[in-house]
């Protein structure tokens, strides 16, 4: 995940705000600008409504998924265009093609804003169906932030910085749903994919998802060329907590409402407590530049994670039954497909 005020932690925390805004820059201006107008709609929880076809969660192994995550985290800090971060990518890669899906890379160069070097950044795609037209994107970052710059102790601040939550989570989930996706009847094509750069930032120096912004701008790009499209997407983030909680993003309620709706809806007939359909954050991640490009995302992510950006941020923080929860819901999502997310203003 990128950011969040530290003077407005406390009221993330314990939910005293019903307007709690985790952002930057001119996204604060924007929000603030907007906080003080009419915000009726970006404020109404997703209202409920009935999946179209019968559930068929997939049977997500918790303990495999974990242990994925186990495995990231005892690679190190992995962040942006690190040699670890390499060694990650080839992982998940291995893992992805054995359980057949269609493996490519997506490079892009970013100046590293305190050495001023560059780097050489990769997005890794792995798509089932390639030929299907009708698509969803399902994604995560797989960098970690280069240091632990919310540390309590200051002297710590230049720590090491594992990210088992925040980057390693929503990787480990891609790998374990990457078992399941070959036994799933979605009539969708799914593109999972690793978002580098996410968050290539030191303290207030750097940029937010460039990632995500790369593969936004090559989806507009193709444009012309390309015969199929996103109908939808999801953003896994921080989804491991052990005491996991997700509630409805509000960019993603206002970008992209039906999809959110689905999601929890889904989770609703499942009787998955861990989605609760009520407003959570708003917050800034790679769901962004996706629904700007005009592909619907979502960010499915629990905010309220006290080891956020410190040295604590560890695999004990986490549980498999979390990316097991995650994991079922998603499943099932995927299996709804295109009549899911079909807008019903
Ligand atoms: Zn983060």
């Amino acid at each position: 995940m990128n950011t969040k005020r530290p003077d407005i932690l406390a009221a993330v925390r314990h939910r005293s705000l019903p307007w709690v805004i985790v952002a930057a820059g001119a996204v604060v201006w924007m929000m603030a600008d907007r906080s003080q107008g009419n915000h009726g709609i970006l404020m109404r929880p997703a209202e409920a409504q009935e999946p179209a076809r019968p559930l068929k969660p997939a049977a997500v192994d918790g303990a495999r998924a974990l242990g994925y995550l186990k495995k990231i985290c005892d690679i190190g800090p992995r962040p942006a265009g690190s040699e670890a971060n390499a060694r990650q990518r080839a992982m998940v890669a291995e893992l992805w093609k054995a359980n057949g899906l269609t493996v490519s890379e997506q490079p892009f160069t970013a100046i590293d804003p305190v050495s001023r070097e560059s780097k050489n950044l990769v997005n890794l795609i792995g798509s089932w169906k390639p030929e299907r037209t009708k698509r969803v994107v399902i994604g995560a970052h797989y960098d970690t932030r280069p240091f632990p710059d919310e540390e309590p102790d200051l002297n710590k601040r230049r720590g090491r910085f594992i990210g088992a939550n925040d980057g390693a989570s929503g990787v480990a989930l891609l790998m374990e749903l990457s078992h399941h996706l070959p036994k799933m009847e979605t009539e969708w094509g799914v593109d999972f994919v690793l978002f580098d750069g996410e968050e290539l930032v030191y303290g207030r120096n750097g940029d937010y998802f460039l990632g995500s912004r790369h593969f936004a701008r090559k989806y507009l790009a193709d444009k012309k060329s390309r015969k199929w499209t996103y109908e939808a997407g999801l953003i896994l983030d921080m989804v491991a907590d052990k005491d996991l909680l997700i509630e409805q993003e509000q960019y993603s309620l206002e970008y992209a409402g039906q999809v959110v709706r689905s999601v929890w809806d889904t989770a609703r007939v499942m009787g998955e407590k861990r989605f609760q359909a009520t407003i959570g954050s708003a917050v800034l991640d790679d769901h962004i530049p996706l629904n700007q490009a005009g592909i619907p995302t979502a960010d499915i992510i629990d905010f309220d994670y006290p080891h956020w950006h410190t040295i604590e941020d560890t695999a004990d923080k986490c549980s498999g039954e979390s990316l097991a929860a995650v994991g079922r819901v998603v499943s099932a999502w995927l299996e709804l497909g295109p009549s899911a997310v079909k807008s019903r203003r």
